[in-house]
């Protein structure tokens, strides 16, 4: 378990970064990628869309990446036969910088030359805020795909039920909208006067507001989710909102933000705005330690300063230039070394 190149995180970045770390010429058993997640870099943003339709829903092998910007999909065996290792249902739990490894759950230990961290987010949960009766069944959030298959074995069994809500960003506006397609009575709720209140000017969060409610869907705004009540199964059945309402719940989604997975590295790199501080190469404070897509606060020369940015697009470009960074490096190095032989 010693590799070239060792990719923490088996999403979005980690799948565009195995393609071009074979544009550049990877020899096979250089790059091991490692994941928690069960099966090979999907395109993420399916899991709040097409994957939970009623009807010929989205579902692997069919989102794999690279196909989400229009290229190769590249499915399980793509990575054997490039003799690139794909470790797949295993988390690390420790990274040590000094001595370049990592170690796995069950104990493992992997040792890499070059580390690239493309270990994503993880979902902000209204239990780590003590919110009361917020660990009921039936309450879900959004972010791997065992996360969507248990939500729609929960659409399945509450048919036609009563879905509230609790966020309007991007996630809360997805769901509600999945949820209506699936036939539910969708309560959307959010404390902000307006939906997406980091994106949308008041004019354009109007016009989808406006678009939700023609479709059935009801909006509270200015007001949290503050409880929940549940039923002897502990299955969620009400929702109590600050202000004093109460609102009937078959099923709750949350999708009030996530937070950058960048605890294993504390401490041993740089941190900046909740994200591992790169170079415009993507290269963190320790010089054979890379950071992609979530994960990354980088130099962004459109705004001339450094940000951290959960985006698809970002996730796709940040791998690739980090490949490319990291292998026009070692070539250099490389022909350095064979120019010192010949001398
Ligand atoms: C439901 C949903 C819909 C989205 N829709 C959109 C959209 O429409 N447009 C858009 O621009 N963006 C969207 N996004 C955001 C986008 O998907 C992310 O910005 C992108 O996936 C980030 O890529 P990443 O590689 O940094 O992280 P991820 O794709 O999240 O991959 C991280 C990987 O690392 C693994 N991992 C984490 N910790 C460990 C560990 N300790 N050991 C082993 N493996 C680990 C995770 O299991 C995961 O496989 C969406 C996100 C979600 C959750």
């Amino acid at each position: 378990m010693d590799f070239k190149y060792v990719i923490l995180g088996g999403g979005v970045s980690a799948g565009y970064a195995a393609r071009e770390f074979v544009k550049q010429g990877v020899k096979p058993g250089e790059l091991a990628i490692i994941s928690k997640e069960a099966v090979a870099p999907y395109e993420r943003p399916a899991l709040s869309k097409a994957y939970l339709f009623p009807e010929a829903p989205a579902r692997l092998p069919g989102f794999h990446v690279c196909v989400g910007s229009g290229g190769e999909r590249l499915l399980p065996e793509w990575y054997s036969e490039k003799g690139i290792e794909l470790i797949l249902s295993t988390e690390i739990v420790k990274v040590d910088l000094a001595s370049n490894t990592l170690t796995s759950a069950a104990g493992t230990t992997f040792k890499f030359d070059t580390l690239i961290v493309a270990t994503g987010s993880a979902v902000i949960k209204l239990t780590d805020f003590g919110v009361q009766g917020a660990g009921s069944k039936n309450i879900f959030y959004l972010r791997e795909i065992d996360d969507a298959d248990e939500l729609i074995e929960a659409i399945k069994a509450k048919k036609d039920g009563k879905a509230v809500i609790v966020g309007g960003g991007y996630i809360g506006l997805e769901l509600a909208a999945v949820m209506k397609i699936n036939n539910y009575n969708v309560t959307m709720v959010y404390p902000e006067p307006w939906c997406m209140p980091r994106l949308f000017t008041p004019e354009i969060a109007a016009f989808y507001e406006g678009y939700y409610a023609n479709k059935g869907i009801s909006i509270i705004k200015g007001t949290v989710a503050a409880g929940f009540e549940a039923n002897a199964n502990g299955e969620v059945t009400a929702v109590k909102l600050k202000d004093g309402r109460v609102l009937d719940a078959d099923i709750v989604v949350v999708g009030v933000g996530a937070r950058p997975l960048t605890t294993l590295l504390k401490g041993q790199v740089e941190e900046d705005k909740g994200g591992i501080k790169t170079d415009a190469f993507f290269k963190s404070s320790v010089p054979n330690v890379y950071a992609v897509g979530d994960v990354a606060t980088f130099p962004m020369k459109m705004y001339n300063e450094i940000r951290r940015v959960e985006h698809v697009d970002h996730a796709r470009k940040s791998a690739e230039q980090a490949v490319k960074v990291r292998f026009t490096f070692t070539l250099f190095l490389r022909s350095v070394d064979q120019q010192l032989l010949v001398v």
